[in-house]
């Protein structure tokens, strides 16, 4: 299905040239669906920082929109300001901007920028309206948030201090991403809420991941995955139909635009755009 800057694709950085070849192959796979942006994660705690201008320097010399995240924690206000006139200098114009998760073992975060709404307040400051910046959602409500509407002002703090857009979590039950964005749109929060979506390729990876952002997987799919035990083939086709299912909802409901956490993969990604109408 082709539709202009419906879609936007997402990668992390790879680990090694084998790995920096294999993601090059699969941006390439990708842009058949005229994806408006590759986003680059970055890796809270220093792991993968060199990584990500690495990686968004590459697709911006092939020509492509990369926007890179940025994440506050761990870092100082210089280092901040550092990553932002780098990614300026490469012709970056978009940000996920973003709080960040430590790994664990490294301690609390004593930067000063605690907040994503701090990081957005922070580039606003210098960087005025440069850089289109989006934000994380979660429709599920965030792990370490207290409760649903605590989380729901934060996000609104985010919006406040600058943010265009936002990305969501990745959720498998649509009728958390509608409710969210009607709780936004009651309280007058308009910008576009695009949905994160997660193909479903391996379940026990999934499970982990879902386990540590707090996104749920219903009972039923997961009792569907579980029981395909080590069937790869199987969980991968019922994953592309459980997947394409919710895409197809939030499309016919008018989401305005899909995000896909692609794990550096490109097939499910296809075939779940390829089964979709919009
Ligand atoms: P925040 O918006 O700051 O929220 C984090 C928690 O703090 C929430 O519980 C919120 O309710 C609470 N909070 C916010 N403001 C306040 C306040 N003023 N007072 C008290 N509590 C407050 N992680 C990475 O490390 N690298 C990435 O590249 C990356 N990319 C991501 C992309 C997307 C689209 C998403 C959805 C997540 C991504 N993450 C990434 C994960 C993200 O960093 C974690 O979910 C992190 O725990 C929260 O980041 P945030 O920006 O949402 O934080």
């Amino acid at each position: 299905m082709a539709r202009d800057n419906f879609f936007s694709v997402e990668f992390f950085p790879p680990r090694d040239v084998a790995a920096a070849e294999r993601l090059q192959k699969t941006t390439q796979e990708l842009q058949v669906i005229r994806p408006s942006y590759m986003s680059v994660t970055f890796g809270a705690g220093g792991s993968t920082q060199v990584g990500t201008i690495e990686t968004v320097r590459m697709l911006k010399n092939r020509g492509l929109e990369a926007v890179p995240h940025l994440s506050c924690v761990g870092n100082t206000p210089e280092q901040i300001l550092a990553y932002l006139e780098q990614f300026k200098q490469i012709g970056v114009t978009q940000l996920v901007a973003l709080r960040g998760d430590l790994p664990s073992g490294m301690g609390l975060a004593s930067s000063e920028l605690r907040h994503a709404s701090d990081l957005v307040a922070f580039i606003r400051q210098h960087y005025g309206d440069y850089f289109n910046i989006k934000v994380a959602a979660y429709p599920e409500m965030h792990p370490q948030a207290t409760s649903p509407s605590e989380d729901l002002d934060h996000f609104i703090t985010k919006v406040n201090a600058g943010a265009d857009s936002a990305i969501t979590q990745y959720f498998y039950n649509p009728d958390a991403y509608d409710e969210f964005v009607n709780r936004l749109t009651a309280k007058g929060v308009t910008i576009p809420v695009y949905a994160g979506i997660m193909p479903i390729t391996n379940y026990s990876q999934l499970s982990r991941f879902s386990q540590m952002c707090g996104a749920e997987i219903p009972r039923w799919i997961r009792l569907r995955l579980a029981e395909f035990g080590d069937d790869q083939a199987s969980i991968r086709a019922f994953g592309i139909d459980v997947v394409t299912q919710l895409c197809q909802k939030l499309i016919d409901n008018g989401v305005p635009g899909i995000h896909f956490y692609t794990l550096n993969q490109s097939k499910a990604t296809l075939a779940i755009w390829q089964n979709l109408k919009i």
